[in-house]
């Protein structure tokens, strides 16, 4: 036995509200720890109805083994990007009985409590109650046991600086001292997968992350006009969807050619409808790409009136193209509290680069902020809309990001 930081155990917030299908989110999230430390040597396996990380040669059938340490920063960093684990809590294994718990919680707070005073409490959960004491009085036991041997420690059930938690097992208990607070959300993947339009800017990388802790598969679509946007743009966008795929795993990046409708809508449409043209197109090819790769909705980086095409208005006009939901997780966002979660995300440095934006290629004057969907339909007549679709959806290159 040892009392080095062997495990960590992990609280799932919201998953618990979701009973009738608690298992499957529950194994959705198992599987999407494992992946994220799988490279760590570490694994993750389910203890009296929590997840917990460990290391993978470690024996959690036998609760006196001495497992080996794991390195808890490196992990703790890793499930940050492990959406619906809500908090981590780094600590020891210890077989269910009272004295061995007090020798190890011992030797744990030995290595971790100078000689200054030092406010203090114990904190027990008895998830499945198979141990046969009260938390309460393991809670006055263990503290006993504690005061005697560290003179230092002063009791203190509401402000204490440190509190040693105890969740009994059956045969395997777990103690720790700290909660480090998670991502939170759904695990991913048990929303089912969404297309997400990225572009290099701002919004819609963090629209990308948003919908993931929602617990969204996210699949990226980005539309390229070369040479007038330069393969620069391209490459910052490559950048953003490979950040996304922290949350994931792996993402897919499809890069659909947009030169061509750009320059159909330029040669025929009045100035003022172009940039309301190109995202009436972009919306179409991203609800026939969404079906081909089966995702249930698109996400865009969207807010209420932040530029002239996201007018209610204009929102309008341009979800008429299509059947699909559309989810906008800024949509009700400030600038600057995107700007906030882009500077946490580390995506703000990549988004702000210098680049072209095929929004407003060709646009030379004030572009409309009051579209009308009929309006639009009578121009897009002159245009060959099926024949422009079904070539850009042909020529869509796809990247793989891990
Ligand atoms: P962003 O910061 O995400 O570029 P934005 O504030 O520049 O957004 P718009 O240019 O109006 O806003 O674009 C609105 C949304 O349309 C974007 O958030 C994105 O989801 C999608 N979009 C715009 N341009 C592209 C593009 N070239 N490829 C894919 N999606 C795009
Ligand atoms: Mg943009």
């Amino acid at each position: 036995m040892n009392a080095s930081d062997n495990l960590i155990v992990l609280a799932v917030g919201e998953i618990f509200l979701k009973r009738g299908n608690r298992r499957r989110f529950f194994a959705q999230l198992r599987k999407n720890a494992a992946r994220a430390v799988r490279d760590l040597e570490l694994d993750v396996s389910e203890i009296h109805g929590r997840l917990v990380v460990h290391h993978r040669e470690a024996r959690l059938d036998d609760p006196a083994a001495e497992n080996p340490p794991i390195p808890i920063e490196a992990a703790l960093r890793r499930l940050q990007w492990v959406f619906g684990v809500h908090s981590a809590m780094p600590g020891c294994q210890v077989p269910s009985d009272l004295r061995a718990i007090e020798e190890i919680a011992a030797e744990y707070l030995a290595r971790r409590i100078g000689s200054k005073p030092l406010r203090f409490r114990v904190d027990t959960r008895r998830p499945n109650k198979s141990f046969p004491m009260r938390s309460v009085d393991v809670n006055r036991e263990v503290g006993i046991a504690m005061f005697d041997r560290f003179p230092n420690l002063v009791l203190d059930l509401h402000e204490p600086e440190l509190t040693l938690h105890i969740e009994l097992g059956q045969a395997l208990s777990f103690i720790y001292r700290r909660r480090h607070p998670m991502g939170g959300g759904l695990p991913v993947g048990s929303s089912g997968k969404v297309l997400l339009l990225l572009s290099g800017g701002l919004d819609s990388p963090v629209a990308g992350y948003l919908a993931q802790k929602r617990g969204c598969q996210v699949e990226a679509l980005y539309f390229h006009s070369f040479p007038y946007i330069s393969d620069h743009a391209k490459e910052k966008v490559k950048e953003l969807a490979a950040l996304l795929a922290r949350g994931q795993g792996a993402i897919r990046l499809n890069v659909a050619p947009f030169t061509a409708i750009q320059e159909a809508i330029r040669d025929k449409a009045p100035n003022r409808q172009y940039v309301l043209l190109y995202r009436r197109f972009m919306l179409r090819i991203a609800e026939a790409l969404a079906e081909r790769v089966e995702a249930l909705a698109l996400v865009t980086g969207e807010a209420i009136s932040q530029v002239a095409s996201q007018t209610l208005q204009n929102m309008r006009c341009i979800e008429a193209v299509t059947r699909l939901p559309i989810i906008r997780p800024l949509v009700t966002y400030d600038k600057l509290e995107v700007v906030d979660l882009s500077r946490r995300l580390e995506m703000f440095e990549i988004s702000t680069r210098p680049h072209d934006d095929c929004c407003s290629l060709f646009v030379a004057r004030h572009p409309e902020t009051k579209g009308r969907v009929e309006f639009l339909e009578q121009i897009e007549e002159g245009l060959d809309v099926e024949g422009l679709v079904a070539d850009a959806l042909d020529r869509i290159e796809v990247f793989e990001f891990r």
